[in-house]
């Protein structure tokens, strides 16, 4: 049998064009597995001129190695005719004339005509794409790594620097209060300053160690009370929301898997933030609430203070960010990178919807799941 006759007629010769037009190397064998026809993207991805494929068996486009596999292969291919992709979840080599092999990916395509059933076979060269993707999978391992190595300095650096900091700040706070007004008026202004730079010191120092703590810790395992969380956060700013006199109202909170101390420590800057960044003219008013979403809880925190502008919205989560000068708010711009690497860590996101002079409000996601390992 000739297989060239098969595609002979106008019908056919329509059918080699197209496929000749197609962009990707095609193959079309019959159901001996010999070669019909090819196009000129095929010559160009094997190496071959036509007419040495064409009349050829398709395995000689079969690295030797998997050869013997091959027409196995191809025979259950006819007993379950389909278009689908050849070889799916394993590496699909090829075999050019010159004896170099190609990554491919291969889509079989059954082809009938009145007499016989022949296999379209669409390659694509993918060694470029697998190379870019183990590319990119390095890059990835070695940005981890060292993000890993950075978060390392981050908390060994913060740790070790308290004592020697320590070491500086306790002497100039007692020089401060001992020899105040002894020695001359520039004296103590020196040592005001300097009693300031290190108390700044000391509390970037506590920020940062909070901040490089929280990436150490692992994920989540226990139920963590938010209400308890924001208990203590509202007592550790007794001293703060006393002197502002704020008013706190607050909603009933949800029972997460969560860390107790870092829920605490979101709450505790959210609230912070919207005590700090209050309004001179009306009194401060932060409203904390909790409502279910599917299979989460969004809780947030709303103020009534000067609000953001919607330009500010992603930058002011980033650390070191402030916008603000010191002499007008104090801080360290660490509070809301913090609270988006504690939410993170609860597998959460965090968000913020403000306008200058509109008040604030603060959102954050928490699985609502009490169980996670029902998570996965
Ligand atoms: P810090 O409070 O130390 O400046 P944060 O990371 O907590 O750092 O906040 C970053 C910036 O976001 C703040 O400098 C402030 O400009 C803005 N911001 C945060 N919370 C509020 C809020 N409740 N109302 C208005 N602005 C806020």
């Amino acid at each position: 049998m000739e297989p060239r006759q098969h595609l002979s007629n106008p019908t056919h010769e329509l059918f080699r064009q197209v496929v000749e037009a197609a962009p990707n190397a095609m193959v079309m064998a019959d159901g001996d597995g010999r070669i019909v026809l090819v196009n000129a993207q095929a010559e160009k991805l094997f190496g071959y001129l036509r007419d040495e494929l064409v009349g050829h068996s398709v395995d000689m486009l079969v690295p030797e190695r998997f050869r013997s596999a091959h027409p196995e292969y191809r025979h259950m291919y006819y007993g379950n005719l389909s278009s689908r992709p050849m070889g799916t979840g394993r590496d699909l080599f090829a075999l050019r004339k010159d004896g170099s092999e190609v990554l491919v990916e291969i889509g079989l395509n059954p082809v009938t005509t009145s007499e016989e059933v022949f296999v379209l076979a669409a390659i694509v060269d993918i060694t470029e794409r697998k190379r870019a993707e183990q590319e990119l999978i390095k890059r990835t391992e070695e940005l981890a790594r060292s993000n890993h190595d950075l978060e390392q300095f981050a908390y060994v650096a913060s740790h070790d620097l308290q004592e020697p900091l320590r070491a500086v700040a306790g002497p100039l706070q007692l020089l401060q209060r001992r020899y105040h007004g002894q020695l001359d008026a520039r004296a103590d202004e020196f040592i005001a300053h300097a009693v300031d730079g290190a108390t700044r010191m000391q509390k970037l120092i506590e920020d940062l160690l909070a901040y490089s703590r929280v990436g150490r810790s692992g994920a989540a395992q226990e139920p963590a009370d938010c209400a308890a969380a924001l208990d203590q956060a509202l007592k550790s700013l007794s001293v703060v929301l006393q002197e502002s006199n704020a008013q706190i109202n607050r909603e009933a909170l949800p029972v997460v898997i969560g860390i107790p101390t870092q829920l605490a420590l979101l709450f505790q800057n959210l609230i912070g933030n919207a005590i700090k960044f209050r309004r001179a003219d009306q009194p401060v008013r932060i409203d904390i609430g909790a409502r279910r979403q599917g299979d989460e809880w969004i809780i947030s925190v709303k103020d009534n203070g000067i609000g953001i502008e919607s330009q500010y919205f992603e930058r002011i989560f980033m650390i070191f960010q402030r916008l603000h000068s010191r002499a007008e708010y104090p801080g360290t711009g660490i509070g809301l990178a913090l609270c988006k690497r504690i939410v993170e860590q609860h597998g959460g996101r965090i968000w913020v919807e403000s306008a200058p002079d509109g008040g604030s409000i603060f959102s954050f996601t928490l699985n609502a799941r009490l169980d996670r390992s029902a998570r996965t």
